[in-house]
């Protein structure tokens, strides 16, 4: 059956697993040979221990970042926790061109700006919002504070986000519970197959 090169979006607060459930999710599309890349967004957040350029980030200076943005080189841009992030749209088209889908995993304001931006381009697209189990906040910031990588201030302000995040999650086509890693990624890709082999 023929596939269509897709952007799939996936969204949601920040520590609710987007990262950990993509890797899964990707490891599954490898296994069904669907073809696929993952978008690197530019940021101008400083590197955490163990994220290497070019692969988790292209991490940018400020002036560098605008000047892309004066260049229209995003396909969206947003300030996510005092920080920029952007998602380029030379590379996403070109592997949309060789018939390769893209994963995003950018914020609930990246994602809306993404979903405008593809209709009126006749993209094709399928959007996921992975939320935490009940309760869940609480759920989020002990998977924060578990995670170790930023301060309590940098995580009281993620959480602060979450909760308007959370509100929104039903404007996404699904909405996939993170409760358990395996099934989260497995509900990702079934929803993810409907949509590429419709
Ligand atoms: P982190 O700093 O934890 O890596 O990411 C913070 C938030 O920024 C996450 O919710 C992540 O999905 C989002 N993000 C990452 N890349 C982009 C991007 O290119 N655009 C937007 N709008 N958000 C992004």
């Amino acid at each position: 059956m023929k596939m269509k090169a897709t952007l799939i979006v996936i969204t949601g607060p920040s520590g609710v697993g987007k990262q950990s459930v993509i890797k899964t999710l990707r490891q599954m599309m490898d296994k069904e040979g669907i073809s696929h890349t993952f978008s690197v967004s530019s940021t101008t957040r400083q590197p955490r221990p163990g994220e290497v350029g070019g692969v988790d980030y292209h991490f940018r200076t400020l002036r560098d970042f605008e000047e892309m943005v004066s260049w229209q080189q995003f396909l969206e841009h947003a300030k996510v926790h005092d920080n920029y992030y952007g998602t380029e749209i030379a590379p996403i088209q070109q592997s949309l061109d060789c018939g390769e889908s893209v994963i995003l995993d950018i914020d609930v304001q990246g994602a809306t700006t993404v979903r405008q931006v593809a209709r009126d381009r006749n993209m094709p697209l399928i959007d996921l919002f992975i939320a935490p189990p009940f309760p869940e906040i609480e759920i989020l910031r002990r998977r924060l504070q578990g995670r170790g990588t930023d301060p309590e201030h940098v995580i009281e302000k993620r959480l602060r986000n979450a909760t308007g995040e959370l509100a929104r999650k039903d404007e996404f086509t699904h909405v996939v519970i993170n409760d358990e890693l395996q099934g989260a990624a497995e509900q990702c890709l079934r929803h993810v197959k409907a949509c590429l082999f419709a």
